[in-house]
């Protein structure tokens, strides 16, 4: 609905075996070859006979409105039984595109919404690709008789249904490559952390010899304390033993003073005696001579 020349909902019916659509020129022929590339996620205008994707949706003719949105849905029966395992319990398989004028676009697997690579996924291997033999429009047909070997190689390999295991090799060796570049950034990491291990080693040995020298530096300063603690001591005692003497000595000179004091009194008071008896002599001479 809304596809290219198909504004209105058309169903068309592809039975086993050969289908013919048939019509005059410019009937829409092509046009549901490109509704079916186009519902399968064909990316490319150009693939689609059109400058933008939005040229797939109805331009509208001279009785009709153009119109907002495409529609393509594309009903898969499971009965033989060739589906892909995900899908193998549904009776049929349904799938949709959507594209709206302001560009946004929709994509749905039975009702689902889904991504695109939901829809290529689905395909792969089915020999039903975008790209595959399957769908071959007027003038491919040369195409492909006249393609480049490895063309028809891949027409050829989706065909086979190889493509799916190509593609998961392909996935497998872009993982590997992602895992190499993992582990090369690991080794640097590895050898840069080797470094940091060493740089620290050095700096917890320098450490712990810093803490030997602190302690012994710690019981070296306890000793100088400790001798220099008993010398004051032990100079504290012998002044407190000369004090001692010297305390001893002052009284003994004390004394000696005390006693030469009164030695000199004791003269003292001779001499004021012998002096009074000069005097008496003297007053005595003084009369005789008289
Ligand atoms: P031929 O036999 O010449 O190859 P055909 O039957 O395959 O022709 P198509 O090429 O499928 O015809 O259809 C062409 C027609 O589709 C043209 O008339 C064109 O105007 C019409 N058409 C294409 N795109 C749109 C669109 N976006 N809106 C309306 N009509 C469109």
């Amino acid at each position: 609905m809304g596809f290219k020349s198909f504004p209105d909902k058309t169903v068309l019916h592809f039975q086993e075996g050969i289908t013919g659509v048939v019509g005059p020129n410019g009937c829409g022929k092509s046009n549901i070859v490109d509704a079916i590339r186009w519902v399968m996620g064909e990316m490319s205008a150009k693939h689609l006979r059109g400058k933008s994707m939005e040229d797939v949706i109805f331009s509208g003719t001279t009785q009709r409105n153009p119109m907002g949105m495409a529609s393509v849905t594309m009903v898969f029966s499971t009965e033989d039984g060739r589906v892909p395992s995900a899908y193998a319990h549904f009776s049929e398989v349904a799938i949709n595109r959507r594209l709206y004028r302001s560009g946004e676009s929709e994509y749905y697997i039975n009702q689902t919404q889904c991504r695109l690579r939901d829809i290529h996924d689905l395909f792969l291997g089915t020999g039903v690709g975008v790209r595959a033999y399957s769908i071959i429009e007027q003038g491919r047909i040369g195409q492909v008789i006249s393609a480049k070997p490895e063309e028809r190689r891949l027409i050829l390999e989706e065909a086979a249904g190889i493509s799916k295991f190509k593609n998961r090799k392909e996935a497998a060796l872009r993982k590997i490559e992602a895992t190499r570049a993992n582990l090369l950034r690991l080794s640097d990491i590895i050898s840069e952390l080797k470094r940091q291990i060493n740089s620290l080693d050095r700096q917890a040995r320098k450490a712990e010899r810093y803490q030997i020298l602190y302690k012994e530096l710690k019981e070296i300063e306890l000793h100088l304390n400790s001798l220099d603690y008993l010398l004051h001591r032990r100079n504290d005692e012998n002044l407190s033993q000369e004090v001692s003497h010297l305390q001893d000595q002052e009284t003994q000179i004390s004394v000696q003073v005390e006693s030469s004091e009164n030695k000199l009194a004791e003269i003292r008071l001779a001499l004021q005696e012998k002096e009074a008896e000069y005097m008496t002599r003297q007053h005595q001479l003084y009369e005789k001579n008289n």
